[in-house]
């Protein structure tokens, strides 16, 4: 589904990952994780730290999927605001998901306890297209102010110099909270704690399907694993995991989304295109989101292909976006573009669950870097007995996409394109 990761910057300035073993015949342990990527390589470690023994298949190499190609913003909260999941659940499941999901920084916490190497740098700013945008952004922000006490700034048209050099946005709000990292390196220092701890990583080896029950058996290449407990962590490849019965026909709650990134040569101007460093993703339904690297390139993500197959020259494809955005380097050398398909589910929240011994968390949507290693550690906190946290994810609401298995992607498609018209139309 997604191309390699050849073109990728953050492949190109990895930390050295020592390859993982490929499953050599059967084998038994309490937890199988299916998936390498921030959901899974969290769950595992956090099952390794709770006294499980763990057992975790990669089909390709860890972070191959959106973990390693994503734009590293770490935004806090849910693709719904605040207010809107207060409006739909009520305060008592607004309070519970606001703990979790805007105050709690488990990414930070991971990054500090193993002392990861991943260029974290705190700020974010969420840029308005349009002065309604902006007038809702500055709502909400008081809105989380008065009702739960969360701090930011709200930055208006003339201000916005200090965040950012481009004269398109019409205000937006600038959260300390949330910033950027190095998604490659964050999921390495992930595995290498996961390894420490005691997790049996292994690569280049397909899951090919769930057996469940009381003691569920996967069945992979080179073997056959039984468990007390499977996590499935697959995202965008969830539909490819075969389960006994076809439920709960995972893959049904998604469609993959492309999206491409760019990253520039080191610029001599960068600090002047992003002041004070800070992440910004603009509220365009189609955004663009972009960064400053380490060594000052801008990342740049922007445009969405509904087909699967990618442009044939990424650079070309994003440039442009870029170019509206930061016209004084529309023609800055590039030399990295990358894909990944982002799993987005019909209402864009998150799809977690269990069924039995099998738990699940996938969709999040373009809005994962942060949720994700939430979501792994709150599978094992529920494995070991203490499902309450758990259940506030696992109960958000979820539907499968219409269309059965032929017409789901291309009815979504319909769906996003309507918005994607309403975006160019203003
Ligand atoms: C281009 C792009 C930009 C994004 N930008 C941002 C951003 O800036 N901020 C943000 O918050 N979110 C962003 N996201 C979303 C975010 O990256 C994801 O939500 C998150 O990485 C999902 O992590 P995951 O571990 O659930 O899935 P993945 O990282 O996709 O991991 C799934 C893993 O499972 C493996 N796998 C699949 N099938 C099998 C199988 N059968 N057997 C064994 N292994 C299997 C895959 O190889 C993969 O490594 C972006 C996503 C993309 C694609």
């Amino acid at each position: 589904m997604s191309e390699p990761l050849t073109y990728s910057y953050y492949g190109g300035s990895a930390h050295r990952w020592p390859p993982q073993p490929r499953l050599d015949g059967d084998r038994y342990c309490d937890v199988v994780v299916i998936g390498g990527g921030f959901t899974g390589l969290a769950a595992a470690l956090a099952c390794a730290e709770r006294g499980f023994s763990v057992i975790l298949l990669e089909k390709e190499k860890i972070a191959f999927g959106a973990s390693g190609r994503n734009g590293g913003q770490l935004i806090p909260g849910l693709r719904w605001t605040a207010s809107e999941l207060e409006k739909d659940f009520g305060p008592e499941r607004a309070d519970a998901l606001f703990e979790l999901c805007w105050r709690q920084n488990r990414v930070k916490a991971r990054i500090q306890k193993h002392n990861i190497d991943c260029d974290l740098k705190a700020g974010h700013l969420e840029a308005a297209w349009t002065s309604a945008d902006f007038d809702a952004m500055r709502r909400e922000a008081e809105y989380l102010s008065a009702r739960f006490g969360y701090q930011s700034d709200v930055v208006a048209k003339p201000g916005m110099g200090a965040h950012i050099g481009s004269k398109l946005y019409h205000g937006g709000i600038y959260d300390l909270q949330g910033g950027h990292f190095h998604p490659i390196n964050y999921a390495i220092g992930l595995g290498k704690a996961a390894l420490a701890a005691g997790v049996n990583i292994l690569e280049d080896c397909r899951a090919f399907g769930v057996e469940d029950g009381v003691q569920p058996v996967v069945s992979a290449l080179g073997g056959a694993i039984r468990a007390s407990h499977v996590i499935l962590a697959a995202d965008s490849w969830m539909s490819e995991i075969w389960m006994r019965d076809g439920e709960p026909r995972l893959g049904r709650y998604t469609v993959p989304i492309m999206n491409y990134n760019i990253a520039t040569a080191p610029l001599a101007n960068a600090d002047t295109l992003l002041p004070s460093d800070a992440a910004v993703a603009d509220s365009r339904f189609v955004l663009n989101y972009f960064r400053l690297s380490a060594d000052k390139r801008l990342i740049f993500g922007g445009g969405e292909r509904y087909s699967q197959t990618p442009p044939r020259d990424i650079a070309a494809f994003v440039r442009p976006f870029m170019a509206q955005v930061f016209p004084q380097i529309a023609d800055a050398k590039i030399d990295y573009g990358w894909g990944g398909a982002v799993a987005v589910t019909m209402n864009r929240l998150p799809h977690i669950g269990r069924r039995g011994n099998v738990f699940y968390a996938h969709g999040f949507s373009g809005h994962g870097a942060l949720v994700t290693t939430l979501a792994g550690e709150l599978i094992a906190e529920a494995m070991a007995g203490t499902a309450e946290r758990f259940d506030v994810l696992a109960n958000l609401p979820s539907k499968p996409f219409p269309g059965g298995k032929w017409l789901r992607r291309p009815l979504a498609t319909l769906g996003l394109l309507y918005y994607a018209m309403k975006d160019k139309l203003g």
